[in-house]
């Protein structure tokens, strides 16, 4: 069966996103893939749809045992036969997995990199043919990273031992050069097709906000946003305990998650989570990985991260449906020496050397700078993190707290009529910083090595600083004003449009962060905590929803959670808050109009279509 038509038949979406059909592509050829991709870009159909196109098995190897259970269940669910093989099965349960998995029936199974090397579960491998061997998480393999796990080093120990080599594919959403090589040294990857998405994530909204009461913003929040699924992340242990109970008392479904509390609590708490009961999450950063939860809403920090990695990383559980979420940051000064202390005080690093110690120490120092910049930066807080990560992209996202209160439209006529003179002067023969400084009056070796202090531009705009002359000419270059060449030393270049600014035929307009007048100023997450939002779906919706479309949504919100109670599965993976929301707009009268829905596949039509439908006829 053609990909196209399995994408729709069992995930019941109609498209495939960025990345995705090029990996799929590359795996049916039989190459070895690597993809980067952000959280809750789709890496799971990349080798989830070859896996039922491919004679033979596919094992994907996962670090967590909650991520497994997770797909399998997704998978279960849309109709694919898929298994986990891990320390959560007793030894009986193990065994009759092993079994059917020897007699075919499994397309799929998700394997502990422990338990590769085993003599019982290597008696199976040797026997079966292996397909593909598809890596999760792929960034466990490395030591560079947080999340390093030793046992991730078995794998190609265990694929050195197969008869026939099978497609090794890997996936990852951390970017980091050092990562990367890794996991093409490490799990050998022979000249994997490689693809990087971006790193945005469009569907999220950044907010910073520095309430007096912080408490009470969080509140408020949960207040706006009756029945919605949410993380709120606390730095501390005590911290956790403290919100949790008061919001408790102020009558919030609440549960909590920290490295203190007894595992079984844990688990029951994250399960009261997963399956709506609890729709909100009061925890530390010791819960998050292994969520795959796609519906939640919104994730507030009470109180600042340690890094912009652990920020992103957390912020980037909401959404995972690709619908409307939002990332708020709760700053107090305060924060800064909590983090320092933990810095000060980090147990993990006990073993290193002093040398060494140091070394971390000051990167910890220097990551936190750049993670207290962001509460206090008024430039668009996307483009802040995006650049973080090595990425450029417009200074404007117009989904951000900064955008939406801190930037105004300016004229900018003058100082784009400088940069595109400067480098018709100079006949396009060089980069971007050269002009730059060029026009701004440098007085260095370099730019007198390059005799552009003769240019008749040099220093005429001595008054503007060169973050914002810099901004300017993003601006340009991505209104096409001006183009950069393609290769290593990038070159500007006019374009057709460059005559429009010479010639002074239109202003040029463009939105900049306010200037600041003080550093630490207080900040309102307008739309947000504040603000109402009318309709608690409607943003899913991208317009208004209906009072009707609302009441709809309810009831078969409500529906859902009995098929889940049902199915003893969380809500989400009966269908997604996004299916719902487009059966509200849509709402479907039969089964052709009902297969259109993003996220309705015909197996779980069969299951549960009737039901939704009936509940629409009635809505
Ligand atoms: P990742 O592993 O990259 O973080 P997942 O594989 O868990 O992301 O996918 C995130 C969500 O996106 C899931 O709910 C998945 O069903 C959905 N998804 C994946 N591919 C598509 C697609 N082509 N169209 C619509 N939704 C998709
Ligand atoms: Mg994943």
């Amino acid at each position: 069966m053609k990909k196209q038509k399995l994408l729709k038949q069992y995930f019941g979406y109609d498209s495939f996103r960025e990345g995705q059909e090029y990996l799929i592509d590359s795996i049916l050829e039989g190459k070895d893939v690597l993809g980067i991709m952000p959280t809750g870009a789709g890496k799971s159909l990349c080798y989830q749809i070859p896996a039922l196109m491919m004679e033979g098995i596919t094992l994907v190897i996962s670090p967590l045992i909650s991520l497994m259970k997770d797909q399998v269940e997704g998978l279960n669910q849309a109709g694919i036969h898929a298994a986990y093989l891990n320390s959560s099965l007793t030894p009986g349960q193990y065994r009759k997995a092993l079994l059917y998995a020897r007699e075919g029936r499994y397309p799929i199974i998700y394997v502990a990199p422990e338990r590769l090397t085993t003599e019982e579960f290597l008696d199976f491998a040797l026997h079966t043919q292996i397909a593909m061997v598809a890596v999760d998480e792929a960034h466990c393999v490395s030591q560079w990273g947080q999340d390093f796990r030793p046992s991730y080093l078995k794998i190609t120990e265990f694929i050195d031992r197969l008869p026939a080599r099978p497609v090794v594919a890997a996936f990852t959403a951390t970017a980091t050069k050092e990562v990367k090589e890794d996991i093409i040294d490490i799990l050998m990857l022979q000249e994997p097709a490689l693809i990087t998405t971006g790193f945005d994530r469009k569907n999220l909204y950044f907010g910073v906000m520095s309430p007096k009461d912080r408490y009470g913003a969080v509140k408020n929040y949960l207040d706006c946003h009756p029945g919605e699924s949410g993380i709120v992340y606390c730095l501390t242990r005590k911290m956790v305990e403290e919100v949790c109970e008061k919001l408790g008392q102020d009558g919030f479904a609440v549960t909590k998650y920290h490295a203190g509390l007894a595992d079984a609590e844990r688990k029951r708490n994250q399960e009261d989570f997963i399956y709506d009961k609890k729709p909100v999450m009061v925890a530390t950063n010791a819960f998050g990985m292994g969520i795959d939860k796609s519906n939640v809403r919104f994730v507030l920090h009470y109180g600042m991260p340690k890094n912009l990695e652990s920020y992103y990383q957390e912020a980037g559980r909401g959404g995972r449906d690709g619908q409307p979420a939002e990332c708020i940051l709760l700053y107090s000064g305060q924060d800064v020496i909590t983090n320092q202390f933990f810095i000060e005080n980090n147990q993990d690093n006990q073993e290193l050397d002093a040398l060494t110690r140091q070394i971390v120490m000051e990167r910890d120092r220097e990551r936190l700078r750049m993670m207290t910049f962001y509460c206090f930066t008024n430039e668009c807080l996307r483009d802040y993190i995006l650049r973080y990560f090595g990425e450029y992209g417009s200074n404007y996202c117009g989904n951000c707290s900064n955008c939406l209160s801190q930037f105004e439209t300016v004229e900018v006529t003058e100082m784009a009529k400088a940069l595109v003179g400067c480098v018709k002067e100079c006949h396009q023969r060089y980069g971007v910083n050269v002009i730059i400084e060029t026009v701004h009056g440098a007085d260095t070796a370099k730019i007198r090595g390059y005799r552009m202090n003769n240019n008749s531009f040099y220093g005429s705009m001595k008054k503007v600083p060169i973050y914002k002359m810099r901004q300017i000419m993003n601006h340009l270059l991505m209104q096409n004003y001006l183009v950069l060449t393609n290769d290593e030393y990038a070159i500007v270049k006019l374009t057709e449009k460059s005559e429009i600014i010479l010639g002074g035929q239109e202003s040029i307009m463009m939105k900049m962060a306010k200037e600041q007048e003080h550093p630490a100023k207080v900040k309102s997450g307008k739309k947000s905590a504040d603000g109402k939002r009318s309709a608690k779906s409607s943003a899913l919706a991208g317009r208004e929803f209906s009072e009707a479309e609302e009441i709809l949504f309810e009831k078969l919100r409500t529906l859902r959670m009995e098929i889940a109670r049902e199915e003893k599965v969380p809500p989400y993976i009966v269908f997604s808050d996004k299916s719902l929301t487009h059966m509200c707009i849509v709402k479907p009268k039969n089964r052709a109009e009902m297969l259109t829905i993003s996220g309705v596949g015909e197996y779980k039509y069969e299951k549960y279509g009737e039901r939704f439908l009936t509940c629409i006829r009635e809505g």
